[in-house]
């Protein structure tokens, strides 16, 4: 049998697993039994081994990053170059060559690990910009099990790549895996406009890409939530959420303080809203912001920039039994945030660039169909290329998003269950059960390759192209041989 073996930063470590990526993992490796490796959530001394975490139906294995890996390697390389090379900020780009032979070291630790844990019919599912380079490491270790990897996060511009230390590895880094899942269509075009600008890449008629010897496909995925739990949890009555203190009417923001999310944008958008209101009405901005990489300067500053702005606006604005926006910077948990999507008149997504979104999704899930909020959403979250009928906007023009909030809070209840149909459907379809499905699907569909003097046949580059034919990991390949392209 076939086990799924999913490397990801992060692992759950709790006996309940909850949102949407690790409800949709946890249902598949239960379901062909296999292992899921991440970091442990201490860092050790020494670089640590993996340890078994105890509790599910397959097992979970956690590996201890030392100081130094986490530096250099987390929030180095990682968080400090790929983040915001890949949504767009280059101007945030710290870059540190010490940090980049982290990363690759961490990821060639990383593939030892694996490398031990595996049979030769495991399947391999490689989660985000942590990991790009992991295949690479496996294939260098003589790893030719089918490796797939999908990047939650957007697929970098093409020019961008050239602020890398070395931009030709990127593309070479992701050719060694057999399946590449971006999440929106937009993704997969910036994804083969870099391998198309690439002279060792050459494209096949059926749209995958040959690669020096490799053969690998991109496709888009758009990861979604559980729905049904989300929905479970929204209808749920319990307290008062706010107690005496229950705002008139109010628009919901939910984010990680993170850059990309256009928060400095939409608070002003909303203080703007505040000047064209109609006379007497109070709305609020309740915003749930949990801090994230406090570590990474960038997350400071942001961090004071809105305390700053939401200070001014609430002094501008506020009353004595009314504060407009409420800005919580604690994480809040899902059952509760279900709750408060569903109480609320519409909700605000404004990033600048985002891989999804999922707030986005779970906003419009915890709706109630007779009387559903306004979905406001940024056009450059993923989540927008398919959800046409959210109330999209630019998170650049605070006028538009102004007007924006003005029209959720006035639309006909015709029309918003018009659109919360539609967007619901949108919901539906990319069902995160139905995502982790669908891409093992294709990457279990593809022939595995073999480097022709891995197996019985001998050459002088190439690789076979076939079906396993047996359990053995070095013979008895049917396939048809795949000659590198010529130059
Ligand atoms: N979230 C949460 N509590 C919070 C803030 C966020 O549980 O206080 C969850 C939120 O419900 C969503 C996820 O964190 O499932 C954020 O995912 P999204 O795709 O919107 O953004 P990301 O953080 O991945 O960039």
């Amino acid at each position: 049998m076939s086990r799924l073996v999913v490397v990801s930063n992060r692992i759950p470590t709790g006996a309940t697993p909850s949102g949407g990526l690790v409800v949709a993992l946890h249902d598949a490796l239960s379901q062909s039994g296999g292992c899921w490796i991440g970091t442990s959530n201490e860092t050790g001394e020494k670089p640590g081994a993996l340890e078994q975490i105890a509790g599910q139906p397959y097992t979970r294995m956690a590996f201890q990053l030392t100081e130094e890996e986490m530096v250099g390697y987390y929030l180095g390389f990682a968080n400090s170059v790929l983040w915001p090379l890949c949504h767009r900020r280059v101007d945030l780009v710290r870059l540190s060559l010490p940090d980049f032979a982290t990363y690759q070291a961490v990821n060639r630790r990383v593939a030892r690990l694996v490398a031990n844990t595996i049979t030769p019919e495991d399947v391999i599912w490689i989660h985000d910009y942590h990991f790009i380079p992991l295949a690479r490491a496996l294939r260098d270790l003589g790893v030719t099990n089918r490796i797939g990897f999908f990047l939650h996060i957007p697929f970098p511009v093409l020019s961008d790549l050239a602020i890398l230390p070395e931009p030709a590895a990127f593309a070479a880094w992701l050719a060694h895996y057999d399946l590449i899942g971006l999440q929106t269509r937009g993704d997969v075009a910036r994804c083969l406009e870099m391998f198309r600008a690439d002279p060792r890449a050459e494209f096949l008629t059926d749209g995958s890409i040959k690669f020096q010897e490799r053969v690998t496909a991109v496709r888009s995925f758009p990861i979604g939530i559980d729905v049904e739990g989300f929905q479970a949890d929204a209808e749920r009555t319990g307290s008062n959420l706010f107690g005496s203190d229950n705002p008139e009417r109010f628009v919901i923001g939910v984010d990680r303080l993170d850059y990309t999310k256009g928060l400095p944008n939409r608070f002003e958008a909303f203080g703007r809203y505040l000047e064209l209101r109609p006379e007497g009405s109070r709305p609020c901005l309740i915003q749930i912001a949990p801090p994230t990489r406090q570590e990474v300067q960038a997350y400071q500053e942001i961090t004071e920039e809105l305390q700053g702005i939401t200070g001014r606006i609430n002094g501008r604005f506020a009353e004595l039994d009314w504060t407009p926006i409420r800005f919580i910077n604690r994480s809040v948990d899902r059952s509760r945030l279900a709750r408060l999507y569903r109480c609320a008149q519409a909700c605000l997504v404004t990033s600048l660039a985002d891989g999804m979104n999922l707030v986005a999704k779970e906003f419009v899930a915890a709706q109630d169909p007779e009387d559903p909020g306004v979905l406001i959403l940024s056009r450059f979250a993923g989540a927008a290329e398919d959800m046409v009928d959210a109330l999209q906007v630019n998170p650049y023009d605070r006028e538009d998003m102004a007007a924006a909030i003005d029209l959720a809070f006035r639309m006909p209840l015709e029309e918003r269950q018009r659109r919360h149909v539609n967007c619901m459907d949108v919901v539906r379809r990319t069902d995160s059960a139905l995502w982790s499905k669908n891409f093992l699907a294709v990457l279990r569909s593809i022939p595995v390759q073999v480097p022709l003097d891995v197996g019985s046949l001998h050459s002088s580059g190439g690789i076979v192209v076939g079906h396993r034919a047996h359990l053995g990991r070095r013979s008895e390949w049917k396939g048809k041989a795949v000659r590198p392209p010529l130059r």
